[in-house]
């Protein structure tokens, strides 16, 4: 007698069909499974026995073969464990076959029969709904998720309880979450935290409103990662496609947590000692990596020269394209990385280069074989750069000089996120052919713009990376054009100058 259910496998952030089948026969009793299964699949012939036992059915002593298609398609994971077990009970005639026919089945069993979640639970019921198919019977660990998916879904709790609604019927879904937006989240890091540093603190408001990257450059314990944490605390909460979207990442990679959903915006900040794989994702069945893990949030790199060179390099395309390609030998898979690149670094090797009260020791090679661990291109895809000084003694002492708070501010960048939205992009996201139509200069802001591009020798790319930081700034004050007053600031904060002064010129 044989059974089939539906089923899926993951593959990057994305569900695959899998059609699971279980033939029953006389003869001598044993139990395979065939279809590339890796070992974790194979043992889930020892779960599914014991589910069954304790479950208070019977594991007829038959000999049984369960088939996981498409076969040549790596399987891997727990995740197959129900959908077998449901099909091996269809085959007894412990379940009836025809309620099968259009409900996909995932989820791990634990020995008791009690039902475990699994990695990527919405992508499977955006796979279901994609299928036409009923809808998808979950771990309810794995039901929240789910549910923003659209689909029709039945979380249950354990083997017990889903065979006696296939044997009598399925009660009605679970309703499905309609607007989870509402932020539940407290950003207990806040802006105020943050004495004095008001350039630091402007220059993060400018780029948490266009989206651009940002380097925070100065010496050991100014506050440059301190800063950078709170960038969170003045971005948007996320909107409903980005909850989508990063509980779809964070659901494959395994990273959500029960029964939770994505809402707060991504923070990512790895180690130096990160891998090429680490960073951009990779494996054997490939991992999203950090880059595609801060999609739609920060990435922030603290110590930038600390990561190896090929690491840092390989951050070019998805900053340029916003996504990441991994290649296998049977097909490539792309990954989203949108992400807004935060970094920090000291000036030199000891750190004091251009500190005011203590010297540095470093030699001017020294210097210059730190600083070149970041290749030119690289910086150059960093929009703004930021001398950070350390707070000096006076300043913390001062009493009245309360520092502002993140509320106004991320007010601020929300009413100059809003202008952007309207144009259709983020001002770091706007595409170069269009950039002279949306990033419009006045008379005198043209002529500033030219003789800078003489003065500093800016690149091509470093040109239109000032346009669209001046853009981000005239939309923070809501000015419909860039006016010369914005354009200087954001030069200001190109590379070319910001090295300058770290230098002490
Ligand atoms: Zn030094």
């Amino acid at each position: 007698m044989i059974a089939s259910v539906h089923s899926a496998c993951l593959w990057g952030t994305d569900g695959l069909s899998v059609m699971v089948e279980a033939d029953i026969q006389g003869g001598i009793p044993g139990f395979s499974i065939v279809g590339l299964p890796d070992n974790a699949v194979r043992e889930s012939r020892e779960r599914i026995r014991s589910a069954i036992v304790n479950s208070g059915m019977d594991f007829p002593p038959r000999r049984i073969t369960v088939n996981l298609a498409p076969a040549d398609h790596k399987k891997e994971g727990g995740i197959f464990d129900l959908p077998i077990c449901i099909a091996i009970l269809a085959a007894l005639e412990v379940i009836p076959r025809d309620c099968l026919d259009n409900i996909m089945f995932v989820g791990e069993l634990g020995l008791s029969g009690e039902l475990r979640p699994v990695r990527g639970a919405i992508s499977f019921a955006f796979l279901a709904k994609q299928k036409s198919l009923k809808g998808l019977v979950c771990p309810a660990t794995n039901a929240r998720e789910a549910s923003l998916s659209g689909a029709c879904i039945w979380p249950v709790g354990d083997l017990k309880e889903i065979v006696s609604f296939l044997k009598t019927g399925f009660p009605d879904p679970m309703p499905i979450e309609e607007s989870p937006a509402e932020c539940t989240s407290v950003h207990r890091l806040d802006l105020s935290d943050i004495t004095g540093q008001a350039m630091p603190k402007r220059v993060l408001e400018i780029a948490a409103a266009g989206a651009h990257n940002l380097l925070f450059l100065g010496p050991p314990g100014a506050g440059k990662s301190m800063l950078a944490k709170r960038l969170p605390s003045v971005l948007p909460s996320l909107s409903q496609a980005e909850i989508l979207e990063c509980t779809r990442i964070y659901s494959a990679s395994g990273r959500l947590k029960k029964n939770s959903i994505m809402i707060d915006r991504p923070f990512r900040c790895p180690h130096h000692s990160i891998s090429d794989a680490g960073l951009i994702g990779g494996g054997s069945i490939p991992a999203p990596g950090e880059v595609t893990l801060s999609h739609n949030g920060v990435l922030f790199l603290d110590e930038l020269p600390e990561f190896r060179r090929g690491v840092l390099e390989s951050l070019r395309q998805p900053i340029e394209d916003g996504y990441v390609t991994i290649s296998r030998a049977k097909r490539a898979l792309t990954f989203p990385a949108r992400f807004q690149l935060i970094a920090a670094m000291n000036p030199c090797p000891c750190g004091f280069l251009g500190h005011p009260s203590k010297e540095c020791r470093c030699t001017p090679a020294q210097v210059s074989k730190y600083r070149s661990r970041i290749s030119g291109p690289l910086l150059d895809r960093i929009d703004l750069h930021v001398w950070v000084d350390p707070v000096d003694a006076s300043s913390i002492l001062s009493p009245g000089q309360a520092a502002s708070c993140s509320s106004p501010v991320q007010e601020r960048i929300a009413r100059a996120r809003h202008i952007q939205q309207a144009r259709g992009f983020l001002n770091a996201h706007i595409p170069e052919r269009i950039i002279d139509r949306i990033c419009e200069l006045d008379a005198k802001s043209k002529n500033l713009l030219v003789s800078a591009v003489k003065a500093c020798n800016l690149s091509m790319r470093g040109y239109k990376r000032v346009i669209k930081v001046a853009r981000s700034i005239a939309d923070l004050e809501g000015s419909p054009v860039i006016r010369q007053d914005h354009l200087a600031e954001a030069l200001q904060y190109r590379p070319e100058l910001a090295d300058a002064e770290s230098q002490g010129l």
